[in-house]
C-alpha cells in the first residue's frame, strides 16, 4: 500500500520518489515496501534551524498571545480538515490500525486547540511587598528556542504536545521526529506553514543520524530547552548532554505499568480496561499495561475471560477497517518481544493464546496472553512494547503495591476495585505520575501527563504543560513612595 494523491499533494516538495545519498527511505511496516524518500538532515541543517529559530524568536514572542492563538487555531482546523489523510499516513508509516490512527489525529489536534487557548493564561502574580514603596511582581516569559525530539509511536500527538505549548508560550522550536515516522511530521509541518507560522518559528529536521542532531541540539547555547519523548537510555544521555549549558528539560521516558485487578473488581470493566490499556497501538505505548497483577481469587476467571477477548482481536494490515492489531514497528521490536516470551516460557510461564509471529508477515506478532508469570522473569522488569499480556498472581493488597512499585519506572499505573477505601489507599501508594483507578484509558490534553523515578521529568498537556515552556521572572520595583 502506498501514498495516495492527496497525501502526496499535502507533502508536496517534502518527499521524493527516488533514492539519493542525502535521502532516506520511509517504509510501510505491514508490507516492507518503501513509501517514499525524505531529506536526510545532519549537524549543518540543525545548526541552521537553530539560528533561524533564534532569529524568529523576538518577533514571535513579541506577538500577543491572542495573535499566536489565531495561527494555532488555524493549524488545528487544517489538521482536522485533513484528518482522514493524516490518519492513513500514520497507518502507512507506523502500521497502526486506521480505526486508532483517526483517534491519534484528533488527539494530536486537541493539544493545538487546548494550548491555543491556554497560552492566553500565562499569568504572573503581584506579591504583597515586604517594605513600603515597593511593588513585587512576577511575570512569565517564554524560555526561548526549544528543541523537541519525538518518537514514532504517536507521530502526531508527541509533536503537538510539545510544539503547541511552546508556540503558545512564545517560544520557537526545532523538531526532530523519529526516523521511522517522518511523514506525519512533514504533513503537520506543511499544515503549520499553511496556517501562517512565520519562517523559523518551527523547523523540522528529518534525519537518520539522531546522535549527530542530538549533539547539536544539546550543545548549542541558543537552545534553552529540550523536550524529549523516547527510551530511558537515550533520555539519560540527553539529560546529561544538557547539563553543561544548563538547559531546561522535559523527559517523557519508558514505563512499566502495573495493572492491578483485585478480587472485588467489576470483572467486565477490568477486562475492557486491560484490553484498551494493553493492546492499544498493538501494545506500543509507554502507558500500556506491562504487568497485569491479578488477585488469586479472581485470577483464573480473569485469565479465561481475557483470552476470549484477545482471540477476537483482528490482526491485519492497519489500513483494513477491521484491523484491531497491526504490525510492530520493526524487526528489533519483534526480536525483543520474542525474547521476553521465550524467557518467560523457559522459566515456567504458559502461553494461553498467541505467542508467535503471525503468517501475515515478519512484523505481525499475535495477540498473546501468558499465565503463571513471576517476578524473576525478564518480562517483569522490561517494557514489552508489543501485544503480550503477562498475568501475575498476588494474594494481598500490600503484596500488590510492593510488586507494582518494584521497578525503577513510574509513569502510569492502573487498578480495579469496587472498595472506595482500597481505591484511595492504592492510588496514594502507587509511585507513579498517573493512576487510572477503574480506568484503562487516561490520556487527555487537559490533564498532566508524565512520570516519576526513571520515567521522566516534567508534564505535558494541561496547565502544567504550558509551564514547561515559561520562565518566571520576579521584578521588584523600588522607590515608589507611598502606594
Ligand atoms: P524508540 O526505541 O522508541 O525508538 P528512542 O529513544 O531510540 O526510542 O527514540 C526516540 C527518539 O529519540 C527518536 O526521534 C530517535 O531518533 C531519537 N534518538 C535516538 N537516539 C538519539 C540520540 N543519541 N540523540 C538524540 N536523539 C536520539
Amino acid at each position: 500500500m502506498t501514498l495516495n494523491d492527496t497525501q502526496r499533494a499535502l507533502l508536496g516538495g517534502l518527499i521524493f520518489d527516488s533514492d539519493a545519498p542525502d535521502r532516506f527511505p520511509v517504509t510501510n511496516p505491514a508490507d516492507g515496501l518503501v513509501l517514499c524518500y525524505v531529506q536526510a538532515h545532519g549537524a549543518a541543517e540543525t545548526t541552521r534551524a537553530i539560528a533561524a529559530a533564534d532569529t524568529a524568536f523576538p518577533a514571535w514572542s513579541g506577538l500577543t498571545a491572542k495573535a499566536r492563538s489565531v495561527i494555532l487555531k488555524k493549524w488545528n482546523d487544517l489538521v482536522l480538515a485533513h484528518a482522514e489523510d493524516m490518519a492513513l499516513l500514520v497507518t502507512l508509516e507506523q502500521g497502526r490500525p486506521i480505526r486508532e490512527t483517526r483517534g491519534e489525529v484528533t488527539y494530536g489536534a486537541s493539544f493545538i486547540e487546548w494550548f491555543a487557548e491556554e497560552g492566553k493564561r500565562a499569568y504572573g502574580r503581584t506579591i504583597p511587598a515586604t517594605l513600603p514603596g515597593k511593588h513585587l511582581q512576577t511575570i512569565r516569559q517564554p524560555v526561548g528556542v526549544c528543541a523537541a525530539i519525538t518518537p514514532w509511536n504517536f507521530p502526531i500527538s508527541m509533536i503537538t504536545r510539545k510544539v503547541a505549548p511552546a508556540l503558545a508560550a512564545g517560544c520557537t522550536v526545532v523538531i526532530k521526529p523519529s526516523e521511522e515516522t517522518p511523514l506525519s511530521a512533514l504533513a503537520l509541518y506543511a499544515l503549520a506553514k499553511q496556517a501562517g507560522l512565520p519562517d523559523g518559528v518551527i523547523s523540522l529536521i528529518t534525519s537518520v543520524n539522531a546522535k549527530e542532531v542530538g549533539e547539536v541540539m544539546t550543545s548549542d547555547t541558543r537552545v534553552r530547552k529540550l523536550s524529549f519523548t523516547g527510551s530511558t537510555p537515550v533520555g539519560k544521555l540527553l539529560y546529561a548532554a544538557c547539563a553543561p549549558t544548563m538547559k531546561k528539560v522535559s523527559m517523557e521516558l519508558g514505563g512499566n505499568a502495573p495493572f492491578i485487578v483485585f478480587d472485588d473488581a467489576e470483572i467486565d470493566a477490568a477486562i475492557e480496561g486491560a484490553l484498551a490499556s494493553k493492546y492499544r497501538n498493538t501494545g506500543q505505548t509507554c502507558v500500556c499495561a506491562n504487568r497485569i497483577l491479578v488477585q488469586a481469587g479472581i485470577y483464573d476467571r480473569f485469565a479465561a475471560a481475557l483470552v476470549e477477548k484477545v482471540k477476537a482481536l483482528k490482526l491485519e494490515p492497519g489500513w483494513r477497517e477491521e484491523a484491531m492489531l497491526g504490525p510492530l514497528i520493526n524487526q528489533k521490536a519483534i526480536d525483543k518481544v520474542e525474547h521476553l516470551v521465550d524467557d518467560a516460557v523457559k522459566h515456567g510461564a504458559r502461553i494461553i493464546t498467541g505467542g508467535h509471529v503471525d503468517a501475515q508477515g515478519p512484523l505481525f506478532y499475535q495477540g498473546t496472553v501468558l499465565t503463571g508469570v513471576t517476578e524473576d522473569m525478564e518480562i517483569f522488569s522490561t517494557e514489552i512494547f508489543g501485544p503480550v499480556a503477562p498475568l501475575f498472581k498476588f494474594d494481598t493488597e500490600d503484596e500488590a503495591i510492593r510488586l507494582a512499585n518494584n521497578t525503577p519506572f513510574g509513569l502510569a499505573a492502573y487498578a480495579y476495585t469496587r472498595d472506595i477505601g482500597r481505591a484511595m489507599r492504592v492510588a496514594s501508594k502507587l509511585e507513579y505520575g498517573m493512576v487510572g483507578m477503574n480506568d484503562g484509558v487516561i490520556s487527555t490534553e487537559v490533564t498532566p501527563f508524565g512520570g516519576v523515578k526513571e520515567s521522566g521529568i516534567g508534564r505535558e498537556g494541561a496547565v502544567e504543560g504550558l509551564e514547561e515552556y515559561l520562565s518566571v521572572k520576579y521584578i521588584s520595583y523600588g522607590g515608589l513612595g507611598a502606594i
